[in-house]
C-alpha cells in the first residue's frame, strides 16, 4: 500500500562501526557511533497532526498518514520494513565544559529513506523511550515540549531557515512525569513523540565525542563518511584526484563555518534565539535542530534568552549566536586536529568565518531595510543608530520591521514614529525625546532610501520578502498547548496552515500578527521556558 515503494538505505548503518551489546541498558559506549535500540512502545498512540507535505515527499499516502499504522510506527509500536532502529553516541560541550559521552538519549533514529527526488531523509522518533545514552532518564518527551518542535521547525522550514523538520506529532496515550522549573512541582503530563526528519543527524558532538576519547580512525571513518553521505560535491573533488585529503577536509570544513554562520544570520533576521547552543545541539549541515527553550525576540532585545537554565550567565543570548557559534566552531576545529593535523590552516579558517559573519550579517540587514546594498561607508552609522533606536523603548522586532516597508522616504513630513506605531509595547510611556530621537533616525533613513534609488513598490516587495509578518511568539505557542492540554487541537491546526506563508498578509488572521499581550509578559512557557521537556 501506500508506503510500499520506500527504500531505507540506512547508510550510517552500513558505513560506520556499531555498538556490539544490543541489550538496552545506560552505558559508556567505545569504538562505536552507535547502538541498536528498539522504541519501547506506548499504551494508545494516536497521531495529532501531520505534515502532509512533507509525507508526500518521502512517499506517504494521505490514507496511510491517517491509518493507525501510522500512529503506531510514529509513536515506536511498529516498523516499517526496511527501518532498523538505532540511537547515536556523541559528546558535547554544555554551557561551555566539556560533558563527555551523551548521544540520542530519547531520539531513535528509525531509518534514512532514499527520496525518489533524489537525496535522503534520516526519521528520527523524539520521545521514543530510553536507549544507552539516556543516563538514567525516561527517554520521554512531553506533549508541551513535542507541540513547541513540531510546530517551531516547521515555521522555520517555511520562512526560509535551514532545519529539521517534522513529519508528525503522534500523543502517547502514557503520561510523563516532569518538574518543569526545578522547584520540587513534578507533575504527570501527556506524553507525546514527533517524528524530525533531516538528511542527516550528524552533530559536532559526534566528532568531538571521537576526538576526546583518542578513537583516530573513528574520527576519521566519521568524516570520511560525512563526506560520502552530506558533502557528495566534495566527495567528487576527492575522487576526482588534483586534491589532497587534507585540502578536502579543509574544505569541508570551510563549508561547516559558512553553513553554521547562514544559520545564524538567518535567526537573527526572524528574531530567533535557540537557548541551548551545546556543541551537542549543532549540526554539520548547519541546520537549526533540538528545538528546546527557544523563544522568539518580541521587544527588540539583543540580551534577552528564553532559558530560565541560563538566566544568570546569559550565555545564550539573542546577540551572542553568532559569538558562541563561532565559539563551537572552534571546539569543532580542536576535534579534527588529530586527522587534519596542523592547526593553522583551520585557525585561519575560523578567522575568515568570523569576517564571513560581518558580511553576511550586512547583507542581511540591508535586505531587512529595503537597500540594494550595504554601503561601507555610511551605512555603519545607520545601523549603529538602529540599534540605539531599538532599545530607546520597548519596540516589537517584527512588527517594526514589517511596518517599515510602508515608511515612505518621500514625503517630507513623514515621521517614522508614526508609521511604527503599533511596534511599541505600552505607546503611552514614551518619551518625547525618545520620539524625537526615533524620527531623527528616520529622516537618516529616508535620505539613504532616497539615494539608493529602488522604486517603493519594489522596496516593499523586498523587505516584506524577508521580514515576516507571522512568527510563532512564545505566548502564540503556549495557547496552543494550553488547548491541547483540554484536548483541542484547533489552534495548532491554524497556527500550523498560518505559519506556512510567514511573509504573506494573510487577511483575517491579523490577530495572530499583534505585539504581545501583556498578561504573557512574565507568564511560564510565554516568556520563560526551562530545560525540562
Ligand atoms: P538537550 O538539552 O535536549 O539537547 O539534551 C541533552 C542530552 O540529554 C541529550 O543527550 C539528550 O538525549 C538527553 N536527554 C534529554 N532529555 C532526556 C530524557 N527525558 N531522557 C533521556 N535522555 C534525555
Ligand atoms: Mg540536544
Amino acid at each position: 500500500m501506500s508506503y510500499s515503494g520506500l527504500v531505507f538505505e540506512n547508510r550510517f548503518l552500513h558505513a560506520l562501526p556499531a555498538d556490539e551489546i544490543v541489550q538496552n541498558y545506560g552505558r559508556q559506549v567505545h569504538g562505536a557511533l552507535y547502538s541498536m535500540v528498539s522504541p519501547t512502545p506506548v499504551s494508545a498512540p494516536s497521531t495529532i497532526i501531520v505534515s502532509d507535505e512533507l509525507a508526500e515527499q518521502i512517499g506517504f499516502s494521505s490514507e496511510f498518514c491517517r491509518s493507525q499504522q501510522f500512529a503506531s510506527v510514529f509513536a515506536g509500536n511498529a516498523l516499517l520494513p526496511g527501518m532498523s532502529p538505532y540511537a547515536s553516541r556523541y559528546g558535547g560541550h554544555q554551557f561551555g565544559h566539556w560533558a563527555g559521552q551523551l548521544g540520542d538519549g530519547r531520539a531513535i533514529n528509525l531509518g534514512e529513506v532514499a527520496l525518489s527526488s533524489g537525496g535522503h531523509l534520516t526519521l528520527q522518533l523524539k520521545g521514543a523511550g530510553p536507549t544507552p545514552y539516556s543516563r538514567g532518564a525516561d527517554g520521554r518527551a512531553v506533549l508541551r515540549s513535542s507541540i513547541r518542535e513540531f510546530l517551531c521547525s516547521e515555521a522555520m522550514h517555511h520562512l526560509g531557515v535551514p532545519t529539521t523538520r517534522a513529519l508528525s506529532l503522534v500523543l502517547s496515550g502514557d503520561t510523563v512525569v516532569r518538574d518543569m522549573f526545578y522547584n520540587g512541582n513534578a507533575q504527570e503530563e501527556p506524553g507525546a513523540i514527533v517524528c524530525r526528519t533531516a538528511p542527516s543527524f550528524t552533530r559536532f558532538g559526534h566528532f568531538q565525542l571521537c576526538a576526546f576519547k583518542g578513537e583516530k580512525e573513528l574520527l576519521q571513518r566519521l568524516l570520511d563518511y560525512t563526506l560520502e553521505a552530506d558533502f557528495p560535491h566534495l566527495q567528487a573533488m576527492l575522487l576526482q584526484g588534483g586534491y589532497t585529503r587534507q585540502e578536502v577536509y579543509l574544505q569541508w570544513f570551510d563549508e561547516v563555518c559558512r553553513r553554521t554562520i547562514d544559520m545564524i544570520v538567518e535567526w537573527m533576521r526572524v528574531g530567533f534565539v535557540h537557548g541551548v547552543m551545546n556543541t551537542d545541539n549543532m549540526s554539520i549541515l548547519g541546520l537549526t535542530m533540538d528545538y528546546g527553550p527557544y523563544g522568539w525576540v518580541d521587544n527588540y532585545d539583543p540580551d534577552w534568552t528564553p532559558n530560565t537554565t541560563d538566566a544568570e550567565m546569559r550565555r545564550y543570548r539573542f546577540g551572542q549566536q553568532s559569538a558562541v557559534a563561532q565559539w563551537n566552531l572552534w571546539q569543532l576545529a580542536n576535534a579534527l586536529l588529530p586527522v587534519l593535523h596542523e592547526a593553522a590552516p583551520l585557525e585561519k579558517i575560523l578567522r575568515d568565518s568570523a569576517v564571513y559573519y560581518e558580511e553576511q550579517w550586512r547583507v542581511m540587514l540591508a535586505r531587512k531595510l529595503g537597500l540594494n546594498a550595504f554601503d561601507d561607508a555610511v551605512d555603519e552609522g545607520l545601523i549603529s543608530g538602529l540599534n540605539r533606536v531599538l532599545q530607546l523603548h520597548e519596540i516589537d522586532m517584527t512588527i517594526f520591521y514589517r511596518m517599515l516597508a510602508s515608511f515612505n522616504p518621500y514625503q517630507a513630513e513623514a515621521r517614522l514614529a508614526d508609521v511604527i506605531l503599533p511596534a511599541f509595547y505600552r505607546p503611552e510611556e514614551l518619551a518625547e525625546e525618545v520620539i524625537a530621537e526615533i524620527n531623527a533616525w528616520g529622516a537618516l533613513y529616508a535620505e539613504r532610501l532616497c539615494r539608493d534609488g529602488m522604486s517603493p513598490e519594489q522596496r516593499c516587495a523586498q523587505m516584506n520578502a524577508v521580514n515576516p509578518k507571522y512568527v510563532l511568539r512564545n505566548y502564540m505557542a503556549q495557547q496552543v498547548i494550553d488547548q491541547a492540554h483540554m484536548g483541542d487541537y484547533s489552534l495548532l491546526h491554524e497556527l500550523y496552515a498560518l505559519l506556512r506563508n510567514p511573509y504573506d498578509e494573510q487577511p483575517g488572521l491579523t490577530h495572530h500578527a499583534e505585539k504581545r499581550p501583556d498578561w504573557a509578559r512574565h507568564k511560564a512557557g510565554c516568556s520563560m521556558l526551562s530545560c525540562s521537556s
